[in-house]
């Protein structure tokens, strides 16, 4: 391949220029004309798409319903929860005119739908009959980044799924944020391949207007912490200002409880990183849109035609058994090429068959992740390729979890917490609970409470910062 095709750079000696490079050369996004803004290329789209269908099938299972909500906000509504709106405010859009009109009021391009799913739901629930009320919203959020752009993990717009729930109790409503946790975490681990820890965040790092937030957080191969999805409990935080209230069975009139939760295209930025290598994206077997790819070889216009045959037999064959197969018949190009560019396109397996594996009736397997070769007799081909993709699902799952268990250390010491963090570690470190300890760390180092993992309370030892009583041991790391 040339230079100009590949990857120039390894991804361990420039890894932001290398996910750079993936990103535009195995055709997943591309700039847009506005700065801050991308564009999804047919490649990454069907990546999106199977996200989207796995947590949209898990999601219709345990009740929830689809609906669509409108891009703008009058200013108004986004504005009457005090405190989100101040965190929100500095990252809002506004459209001001329309035509040469200067608009009566300001409209706000949806930086998330809390005030205007609010403001509906205040309408449409009346009793306790109307609840659980669970519908979730397939859109994209507006947020300004004024930092530079990098594809999937800070744009200005980004596809996601926005959750929106209320009930009419405290206790279902809490449930409810974690059941999403759980539907998140088995697509993200057991379709994307990305082993998480799961938790809580810090009063500080909590979602604006939530009585608490639950969160996933996943390590990346430069030891920083990406968070993959949130799940928040918002207690009765949006219910009061935007009176969604119901009638109870004995007719008493009662505030609901509130949830919210999403995950966005992000999931993909982390499959590049975890999975890919120097020659490209690596995508895990589930989550492809084509997960083999079978490259025909031949060299005169005498082969070609039992070539050719032989490949549609296979795909047919392979497709009986739902495996998502294509045969690359460009004439124009040579096999050399095909192979290096469904390479950078991370398809999991390639089938070569030329003349010699023709007379032999076999063909030539390729796994993407570890590059092995193996010579396979074609009566075997379905059994075999269905067995292979699932052992490269399980390879690429069991190789993140190695970098997760790698890159995550035990800390009791502040001198010691530095020297780690600069050698790219995750580090489990003893908290008392004290924001001021938490914003210490943050200036001086950079690193931040990722994730405060369920069930790690912890009053034996003694915080990583000021010495006094922990409560809990913390995830710390710095974060994309
Ligand atoms: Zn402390």
């Amino acid at each position: 391949m040339s230079k100009e095709v590949g990857i120039t750079v390894s991804k361990n000696e420039n890894f932001s220029e290398w996910y750079t490079q993936v990103v535009l050369k195995a055709e997943l996004a591309d700039y847009a004309p506005v700065k801050g803004l991308i564009v999804l290329r047919p490649h990454g789209y069907a990546i999106w798409e199977a996200i989207k269908s796995s947590l949209d099938e898990k999601l219709k299972k345990s009740g929830h319903e689809n609906g669509f909500m409108p891009i703008l906000i009058p200013e108004s509504l986004l504005s009457k929860e005090k405190t989100h709106f101040k965190g929100f405010n500095p990252e809002v859009f506004w459209v001001t005119h329309s035509g040469e009109n200067e608009l009566g009021e300001r409209l706000a391009l949806r930086p998330t739908s809390e005030t205007l799913v609010n403001s509906l739901y205040s309408k449409w629930i009346k009793s306790w009959r109307d609840l659980p009320l669970k519908i979730n919203f397939w859109n994209s959020a507006l947020r300004a980044e004024i930092k530079a752009t990098k594809p999937f993990l800070r744009t200005s717009e980004y596809l996601w799924q926005e959750g929106h729930t209320v009930h009419s109790t405290e206790e279902e409503a809490e449930q409810e944020v974690m059941d999403i946790l759980e539907i998140y975490k088995k697509t993200i681990e057991e379709e994307l391949a990305i082993p998480l820890i799961t938790g809580k965040k810090s009063e500080n790092e909590k979602f604006v207007g939530a009585v608490y937030t639950n969160t996933m957080e996943a390590i990346m191969p430069d030891g920083k912490g990406l968070q993959m999805g949130t799940s928040h409990f918002l207690g009765q935080n949006f219910a009061k200002p935007f009176e969604v209230k119901f009638l109870d069975k004995n007719n008493v009139e009662n505030y609901g409880w509130q949830t919210s939760w999403g995950v966005s295209w992000r999931l993909i930025g982390a499959m590049i990183m975890v999975h890919g290598d120097d020659r490209g994206l690596v995508m895990p077997p589930k989550v492809a849109s084509i997960q083999v790819v079978i490259v025909p070889i031949y060299y005169s216009g005498d082969d070609r035609k039992d070539i050719i045959a032989k490949a549609d037999e296979a795909q047919k064959r392979l497709q009986e058994k739902k495996i998502r197969v294509r045969v690359d018949k460009r004439d124009e190009l040579t096999p050399g090429f095909k192979f290096n560019e469904w390479e950078m396109k991370g398809i999991p397996l390639r089938i070569e068959i030329g003349p010699k594996d023709l007379a032999k009736n076999k063909v030539v397997l390729v796994r993407r992740d570890t590059q092995k070769k193996t010579d396979l007799q074609f009566d075997k081909i379905d059994t075999v390729v269905a067995s292979t993709l699932d052992e490269i699902q399980k390879n690429l799952f069991d190789n993140a979890k190695k970098i997760l268990k790698e890159k995550t250390t035990e800390v009791d010491d502040y001198e010691d917490f530095k020297t780690q963090l600069e050698k790219g570690m995750f580090l489990k470190a003893p908290w008392c609970g004290n924001q001021k300890c938490e914003e210490k760390i943050k200036n001086e180092t950079g690193a931040d409470i990722r994730v405060i993992p369920f069930n790690s309370e912890n009053t034996e030892s003694k915080c990583v910062i000021c010495k006094s009583s922990s409560e809990v041991i913390v995830i710390f790391g710095r974060g994309y």
